[in-house]
């Protein structure tokens, strides 16, 4: 399949013919090769993920600390 993509040396984005294959698309200036764009696309992924999960996280926390001052309120306020 990697081997396909890399025979086929038009670019991704605009189909221009990249039979000298250059990194980056003479023609539009993005990654011609499918192969390495989809790896950084793998990677952005995964740290949109990784993102996702410590926005969570933070959140989470959040909460947890907001839940805190209310109980920290009712205990100041009853005593
Ligand atoms: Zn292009």
């Amino acid at each position: 399949m990697a081997v396909c993509l890399q025979l086929v040396s038009n670019c991704i984005h605009c189909n221009v013919d990249n039979s000298e294959n250059w990194f980056y698309c003479r023609s539009c200036g993005k990654h011609a090769s499918e192969n390495k764009y989809s790896q950084n696309l793998w990677m952005s992924t995964e740290r949109g993920k990784r993102t996702d999960v410590e926005f969570s996280t933070q959140t989470i926390d959040e909460s947890i600390n907001e839940m805190n001052k209310k109980k920290e309120e009712r205990y100041a306020q009853s005593w």
